[in-house]
């Protein structure tokens, strides 16, 4: 595939907490920085927990990998102001991109509560930070339908009540069945959602851990996967299995038209590099050259 039809990508990483992680993080930039992914964005913990470490990330990124970085936003355990100050803190960094989330409750609250003073709901963040700069805002959407919403309905309306407070794209909970996103793209068209809706891909490293992380986020995952690792683990293939089905699903999201691919990297890299190089992305000697790392 000739390079300027190759793709457009987007590489998520989190914060990392240990000096071992930290090199992780640096090896996992510097594999796919090549790539000449869009952006590339840092989670943000829930109540800010993070926020120290997500903007060293951010920093460390910028400098390093000379990448467009996007740094993600929650409302959880803050006031509108402190929220808000994060973000005057990432332009001070030079990140125009945030990824606006209301976030998870906190370890061991059943439910969010919004601060006394804070933001509600990610829509409520999202006009915020629209009124307060020029920033490109992402929210997230689930083709799956969020956990705590009633209804497919109810989740298109929240979706819409984001982009219409100003977001530019959503990226998608990441999810096994491409059909889930394909009706949820047709019904966030119907319900006059226009903006792009990106689909979130997580190349599974380790299904067991995967399996534990998607009943968590209440993703699901098809039967056949467990049997298809079951054997893959006895003929030692896991590796190339893993790539063979985030490839292929990559393939038909890209051939029904889904607008980039935001792939859930959890710091590893050599996965996710793999399933690009297979759809076409080369690794850009310009950028190789500007890293140092060719
Ligand atoms: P919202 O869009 O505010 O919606 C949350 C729920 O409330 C939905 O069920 C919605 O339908 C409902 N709701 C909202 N407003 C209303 C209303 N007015 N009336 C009725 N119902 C309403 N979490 C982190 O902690 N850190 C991260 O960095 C992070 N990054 C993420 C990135 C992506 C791409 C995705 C998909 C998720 C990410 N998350 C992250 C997880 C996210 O914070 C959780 O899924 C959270 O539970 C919901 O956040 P939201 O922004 O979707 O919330």
């Amino acid at each position: 595939m000739p390079a300027d039809s190759a793709p457009a990508i987007s590489f998520e990483f989190f914060p990392p907490a240990t000096p071992e992680a930290t090199l992780r993080l640096w090896r996992s930039v510097e594999r796919l920085a090549p790539l000449g992914p869009e952006f590339v964005s840092v989670t943000y913990g829930a109540g800010g927990a993070t926020r120290d470490r997500t903007m060293a990330a951010i920093l460390t990124i910028r400098d390093r990998a000379r990448l467009n970085v996007a740094g993600h936003l929650t409302c959880v355990g803050a006031s509108r102001e402190q929220t808000l100050a994060v973000a005057r803190a990432y332009a001070k960094l030079g990140v125009r991109r945030i990824v606006a989330l209301r976030g998870d409750p906190p370890k061991g609250a059943a439910r969010f509560e919004p601060h006394p003073d804070g933001f509600r709901s990610a829509a409520e963040l999202v006009a915020a930070l629209r009124a307060a700069g020029d920033w490109k805002i992402s929210v997230a959407a689930y083709p799956e339908v969020h956990p705590e919403s009633p209804s497919l309905a109810a989740d298109l309306d929240n979706l819409k009540r984001k982009i219409d407070a100003g977001a530019d794209e959503a990226i998608t909970q990441f999810f096994f069945d491409n059909e889930d996103y394909f009706r949820f793209v047709d019904a966030a068209r119907k319900a006059g959602i226009e903006a792009p809706i990106v689909p979130g891909v997580l190349p599974i490293e380790n299904f067991k851990r995967m399996s534990n992380f998607a009943a968590r986020c209440k993703a699901r995952v098809p039967d056949w996967m467990a049997k298809a690792y079951e054997n893959a683990d006895e003929l030692g293939v896991t590796e190339l299995l893993s790539a063979a089905i985030c490839a292929e699903q990559c393939e038909e999201l890209l051939a029904q038209g889904a607008p980039r691919l935001h792939f859930y990297t959890l710091n590893n890299p050599d996965l996710t590099f793999s399933v690009c190089r297979a759809l076409g992305v080369q690794p850009t000697p310009m950028q190789i050259a500007a890293q140092g790392c060719g």
